[in-house]
């Protein structure tokens, strides 16, 4: 008998997951991650098998989805739309595998057994309606049974076919597939939806469901969204009967070839779709998918592996929400749940003031996270967030991790306003926010501890001097102890004073010292970057020295005469003025003109930089030369080299396992070239 705590708290989850459906099936907007959902439902099934009496046929583990929207005109589905069983971990996996060989007959050998494997696309299901070759119906899956006319939204799909290639087809066929939102489709619409103050989409998903559960077709025809098929519904002459319709004479007895017949005819297939022999090899393809992840163009959250013989699905047949022959084996949750424990203010380099949220530790994307920035005072109020609030952590691939949502349902009663520090947490200096800036910043430049600390940094960053030995904590401790207080200050380091730092010996302090007299020769836009202007970045850098030739000519330039360089606007030309008009910075900057030296740029004539006005992006990877290299080789010939891919791109180089960038180019037009020929364009100029 189940006690009285195991009957309420099914009914507690039958509230609460049949809440959650309503907001993410018929609303398209959650408010938790499916991570957390997926612990509910699997709490609810484990409670129902252990007190099969609590297992009722309206409990939310035996439905499919959610209602179909009234505003829409339904569609009674002639084969019903099922959903998938999941599994995370391996052992769930061949638990499954025992399964479905506990159900085949006993002369089928369960490792003779063929899966068809695809991934999981991160979309929502449609019914596509052929007949005599002509898309007539288009349906969302609903509840299973009834779903929502949606054909005048589909029609606007440009891979959905309005009518079926070549002769041969059953005069009634109903397509299965995905229609999803690429990626970059998904971010460029919701940096328009912010820019334009409105409500942005938690994921691919919930946009592309609710790109298409749209009043309006035109709507939906501007949102670029796509489409995969994966399986079949009703197949079959007008009026034949549902028993029977599977075994149309067209189809194969296989659900792979049954794909590919479906691609014969002009309806799309996700190129990762493999027939793999046995279920062992399902494993190999489910890491592949994983690592290639990130760089596919549209969503997945993992694999749908498929016994592939028609005879054996029939076998074994299905329970109430989801076929015995098939299986989502989902990837690790890229969302979570933790709590906000606190807010804290760092300081920048620049002097921005940067809250941080301090979190619960989480498992997520595969680390620990513990940490989130939360950027500055607008986005604090865009989340409405408050300290102690419950939220949704996101870290996908190397992205940093990032909070997507405030769970407001979850809000506890001590949840605290964020404060805003009136002066500098570090310096105690006064802050400032400069007039249409969202950053609060410490006014004290230089003297502000945290700011030297950063600068140094800077300065002997990767991308700036290099210099070897020099970690973060050391520049940290050398200031703390007050050996340093600028970049200058380095060079005048003694050896006993570096080793007398925490995890200092003598030979890494000679090291350091080597490092140092290395970095004393460098090249002018490298002694500009470093110095870490605001906004001036590597390229911005490189075009400054490319252009003025000297750090005479770029002190003395006024606002004008800076915005003639590429990349540099009015904000930034202001910038590099005010960091030339501080007292301190001269002081740095002459300094370290003594110790370091540049050799002088040579004039480069017209001709010698023949790139000129061309935007060169690079993406993936370069196996032949560094992307810096061809960044640098590139410049050197006096192309710019920007970091992201737009309408004003002219070339996109992409190396190996391209991702997002490529795919923006393509739906831009914009020119790409490989390796091989980024390598035959330096050679031709650099003859
Ligand atoms: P599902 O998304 O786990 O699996 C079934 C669906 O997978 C199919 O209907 C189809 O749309 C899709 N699919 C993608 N690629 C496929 C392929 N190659 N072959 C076959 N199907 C493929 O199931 P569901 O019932 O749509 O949704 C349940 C899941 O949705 C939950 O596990 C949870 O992650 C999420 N969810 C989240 C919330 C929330 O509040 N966060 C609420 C409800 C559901």
């Amino acid at each position: 008998m189940p006690d009285i705590s195991a009957n309420q708290r099914v009914e507690e989850l039958h509230q609460q997951i049949t809440h959650y459906n309503h907001q993410y099936y018929v609303l398209d907007q959650p408010t938790v991650p499916d991570a957390e959902y997926d612990r509910l439902m699997r709490e609810l099934i484990a409670l129902e098998k252990q007190y099969p009496q609590l297992k009722t046929i309206d409990s939310p583990s035996q439905k499919v989805g959610g209602e179909a929207l009234k505003a829409f005109t339904q569609v009674t589905h002639q084969l019903p739309m099922l959903s998938l069983d999941n599994v995370f971990s391996q052992d769930e996996w061949q638990a499954f595998i025992k399964r479905v060989n506990d159900r085949l007959e006993a002369s089928i050998n369960i490792d003779d057994v063929a899966f068809c494997a695809e991934p999981k696309l991160d979309g929502l299901a449609v019914s596509l309606r052929y007949e005599k070759g002509v898309l007539v119906q288009a349906a969302t899956r609903g509840d299973g049974n009834t779903g929502e006319n949606i054909t005048e939204n589909v029609r606007t799909i440009k891979s959905i076919p309005l009518k079926l290639q070549g002769a041969i087809y059953p005069s009634i066929l109903e397509v299965r597939g995905e229609v999803f939102m690429p990626k970059a489709s998904f971010d460029a619409l919701n940096e328009r939806a912010i820019k334009k103050g409105e409500k942005a989409f938690a994921n691919p998903r919930n946009a592309a469901a609710g790109s298409l559960r749209q009043l309006d077709s035109k709507i939906t025809a501007q949102r670029n969204l796509a489409f995969y098929a994966y399986g079949l519904g009703f197949v079959g002459e007008q009026a034949i009967d549902v028993e029977v319709a599977n075994d149309h004479p067209w189809l194969a007895g296989s659900h792979y070839q049954r794909l590919c017949q479906l691609k014969a005819l002009g309806l799309p297939m996700c190129p990762e779709v493999r027939l793999l022999k046995n279920s062992t090899d399902c494993l190999e393809f489910y890491q592949n998918i994983l690592a290639k992840r990130d760089s596919l163009s549209y969503e997945i959250d993992g694999t749908v592996l498929k016994v592939d013989s028609i005879a054996l699905q029939k076998q074994l047949g299905f329970v109430a929400r989801a076929p015995r022959w098939a299986m989502a084996y989902k990837f690790p949750a890229q969302e979570e749940l933790t709590q906000v424990e606190a807010v804290e203010f760092q300081v920048g380099r620049t002097g921005a003031i940067t809250p941080v949220a301090r979190l619960t530790p989480v498992f997520v994307g595969g680390v620990t996270v513990s940490n989130a920035t939360l950027h500055n005072q607008d986005e604090i109020e865009r989340l409405g967030l408050k300290v102690k609030d419950i939220v949704i952590i996101r870290r996908a691939g190397d992205v940093i991790p990032q909070i997507v949502s405030v769970v407001l349902e979850k809000r506890p009663d001590n949840a605290v306003v964020v404060e805003f520090p009136q002066d500098c947490p570090v310096c105690h200096s006064p802050v400032a926010k400069a007039e249409g800036e969202a950053v609060l910043r410490c006014t004290a430049g230089l003297f502000c501890e945290a700011q030297r600390k950063e600068a140094i940094k800077h300065f002997s960053s990767r991308k700036a001097h290099d210099i070897d030995g020099l970690g973060d904590k050391l520049v940290e401790q050398l200031v703390d102890e007050k050996l340093i207080t600028t970049p200058a200050d380095l060079f005048i380091l003694t050896e006993i004073q570096i080793s007398t730092m925490e995890r200092m010996g003598k030979k890494s302090a000679l090291n350091l010292i080597k490092s140092l007299e290395v970095a004393k020769v460098t090249t002018l836009a490298k002694f500009i970057y470093g110095l870490g202007i605001r906004e001036v970045g590597e390229a911005t850098a490189n075009n400054l020295a490319n252009y003025f030739l000297t750090l005479e000519n770029i002190q003395a330039a006024d606002i004008e005469q800076l915005q003639e360089v590429d990349d540099v606007g009015e904000i930034v030309a202001q910038n590099i003025i005010n960091f030339f008009k501080e007292e301190h910075n001269l002081a740095v900057v002459s300094k370290l003109s003594e110790i370091m030296s540049w050799p002088e740029i040579a004039q480069k004539s017209a001709e010698q930089q023949p790139l000129k006005e061309l935007t060169y992006v690079i993406t993936g990877t370069l196996s032949q030369m560094g992307r810096s290299d061809a960044k640098a080789a590139l410049q050197a010939l006096g192309a710019k080299v920007s970091g992201s891919v737009s309408a004003k791109t002219d070339y996109l180089v992409a190396g190996e396992k391209a991702g997002s960038k490529l795919t923006k180019a393509q739906d831009l037009g914009v020119k790409v070239l490989s390796e091989d020929d980024l390598i035959a364009l330096l050679a031709e100029h650099n003859r």
